[in-house]
C-alpha cells in the first residue's frame, strides 16, 4: 500500500490574489484544482461519473466522495469484481479500476447523523453490521428511547446522550482508538486515498475539543501509512461563533503536519437575506485559508456538501468542492418527491428546475436548451418522458456544468481576475453569494 503524502504543488502562473489553481498530488494520482467532488451515493451514480470520465475526459472532475452509510450500494458489488477478475489474472481494464488509478476517492464517515436523525439514517447504522458496534449500539438505544418518549422530552433525552457518547470517546483512550481505528480500516477497505476520522458534529466547543482529538489521533494512527485529514463538521450557526472559528482557524495554523482540511457545514445557505453574520464570517474563513494556503507548504482546503456556496468556495478558499446530483437538497427535505423527474441545474442562474419550469425556459428560448453541455445539445433525446433515463441525463448535464463552472474559475484565475466570479454570481440567482468573492485591488 502507498505511504505517500499528499502534496500540493504551486505554479506562479496559476495564482491571482485570492484564488489559486494548484496541483494535488498523492501517489501516482494528480488532481488539478478547483475540482469538483461529487457526492455519489449508489452504482448508478458511479457508474455514470465514470462513464462521463471515460468519454469526455474532464479535468476538474478527478474526486468523489462516498459516504460510508452508502458504501454497500455504492462500492462493493465494483470491489468485489475487481479482486475476482484479479484472481482470474484478467487484465482488461474497466472503468472503476481506471477510475482507482487516477481519481480520488473519499469516504465519509458523516457521523452527524448521530445528531441529524434525518431520512432513515437511525434504523439504517442499526443495522449495518459491518459498522463499529459501538455506532449500531447508539443508534439502537435512540431507537429504542424514540419509540416510549414524547418528542421535546427525547429531544432532550437525546441531546445529553449524544453529549455523553463524545465525552466518553474522549475519556476513554482505548474506546477512541478502536473507533478511529475500525473507520480507518472500513475507509481503506473501500479503497480511499486519503482518510477521514470520525468526528463529531461540533455544537459547542467540548465537542470542539473532542473533534480537534480524534484529528490529532487520527493522524497520529496513519502515520507512516496514509494521509488522514483534519475535518470539522459543523453547523451553520458556528460561524456565529468566534470561540471556536477563531480555534478552528488557529488549529489550522499549528497543525503543521495536516495537509488536508475538511469543512462541512451542515444545511448551510448563505444566500438566504437572513444569513448576513454568518456570510460575512464564512467570507473571513474564505480569506484566511486562501491566505493560510499562501504562506504554508502543502496546504489544501475541502467543503463538503457545498450546497449554494459551492461556487464561491471553488473560487476563493477551498481547492476541492462537493456536492450531490441535487445540490444537497435531499438532506434538508424528507423524501416526498412530488415528480419521479430530478431537477435541472441552471447553470445560468446557478438553482434547480423542476422539469415543468425546464420546459417553460426552453419554449422560452426558442426550443434550445440553454446549456452547452452535450447533454443538453441533443433536446429530442434528453427530453425523454422515461424519468430514469431523464434523470440520468439530468445528473450527467450536471457533472458537465460543475466541470464549465471550475473551468471557468481556472481561465480566470490564469488572466489574473476573478472579476468574472462575482458578475456570474450577480447575474443568477444566488446574488447575495456575489459578495463572498474579495474584490481585486
Ligand atoms: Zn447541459
Amino acid at each position: 500500500m502507498s505511504t505517500s503524502r499528499l502534496e500540493v504543488v504551486q505554479y506562479p502562473d496559476r495564482s491571482s490574489n485570492f484564488s489559486k489553481s494548484v496541483d494535488l498530488k498523492i501517489g501516482q494520482k494528480t488532481l488539478m484544482t478547483p475540482n469538483f467532488c461529487v457526492r455519489i451515493k449508489n452504482s448508478e451514480e458511479l457508474d455514470l461519473l465514470l462513464s462521463v470520465k471515460s468519454r469526455h475526459s474532464p479535468s476538474f472532475l478527478s474526486s468523489y466522495v462516498v459516504r460510508l452509510l452508502d458504501t454497500p450500494r455504492t462500492l462493493y458489488s465494483k470491489i468485489r469484481a475487481l479482486s475476482q477478475r484479479s484472481l482470474f489474472g484478467e487484465a482488461t481494464e474497466e472503468p472503476f479500476s481506471s477510475s482507482l488509478n487516477r481519481d480520488i476517492l473519499f469516504i465519509d464517515p458523516a457521523l452527524e447523523y448521530l445528531h441529524y436523525h434525518a431520512e432513515n439514517t437511525l434504523p439504517k447504522i442499526s443495522s449495518l453490521f459491518f459498522l463499529p458496534k459501538i455506532l449500531r449500539d447508539y443508534a439502537q438505544r435512540c431507537i429504542k428511547e424514540k419509540k416510549v418518549r414524547e418528542k421535546s422530552d427525547f429531544q432532550k433525552w437525546q441531546d445529553a446522550f449524544y453529549r455523553r457518547f463524545w465525552t466518553d470517546i474522549y475519556e476513554d483512550d482505548s474506546k477512541r482508538t478502536r473507533l478511529i481505528r475500525d473507520i480507518h480500516n472500513l475507509e481503506i477497505k473501500n479503497k480511499t486515498d486519503i482518510l477521514i476520522p470520525p468526528v463529531p458534529l461540533i455544537t459547542s466547543p467540548h465537542l470542539l475539543n473532542i473533534a480537534i482529538l480524534i484529528n490529532e489521533r487520527s493522524r497520529e494512527l496513519a502515520r507512516g501509512k496514509r494521509e488522514s485529514a483534519d475535518y470539522f463538521l459543523l453547523r451553520v450557526d458556528a460561524l456565529r461563533k468566534d470561540e471556536i472559528m477563531d480555534r478552528i482557524k488557529q488549529h489550522i495554523e499549528n497543525a503543521e503536519d495536516t495537509r488536508l482540511t475538511i469543512f462541512k457545514f451542515k444545511y448551510m445557505n448563505l444566500n438566504s437575506e437572513e444569513r448576513t453574520l454568518e456570510k460575512n464570517a464564512y467570507k473571513s474563513l474564505l480569506m484566511e485559508l486562501s491566505l493560510l494556503a499562501q504562506h504554508s507548504e502543502n496546504k489544501a482546503f475541502m467543503l463538503l456538501e457545498g450546497a449554494n456556496q459551492t461556487f464561491p468556495s471553488a473560487l476563493t478558499g477551498f481547492d476541492i468542492v462537493s456536492s450531490s446530483f441535487n445540490g444537497d437538497k435531499e438532506d434538508r427535505h424528507t423524501r416526498r418527491e412530488h415528480s419521479p423527474f430530478a431537477k435541472w441545474y441552471d447553470p445560468e442562474y446557478m438553482i434547480y428546475r423542476s422539469r415543468d419550469e425546464l420546459m417553460q425556459i426552453i419554449s422560452n428560448n426558442g426550443n434550445v436548451v440553454p446549456c452547452y453541455c452535450p447533454v443538453c445539445a441533443t433536446p429530442s433525446s434528453f427530453l425523454t418522458d422515461d424519468f430514469i433515463e431523464y434523470n440520468r441525463n439530468v445528473k450527467m448535464h450536471y457533472l458537465f456544468s460543475r466541470e464549465a463552472e471550475m473551468k471557468e474559475i481556472f481561465e480566470g484565475i490564469k488572466q489574473k481576475t476573478t472579476r468574472m466570479g462575482a458578475d456570474k454570481l450577480q447575474r443568477s440567482q444566488l446574488k447575495n453569494l456575489a459578495d463572498l468573492v474579495p474584490v481585486q485591488p
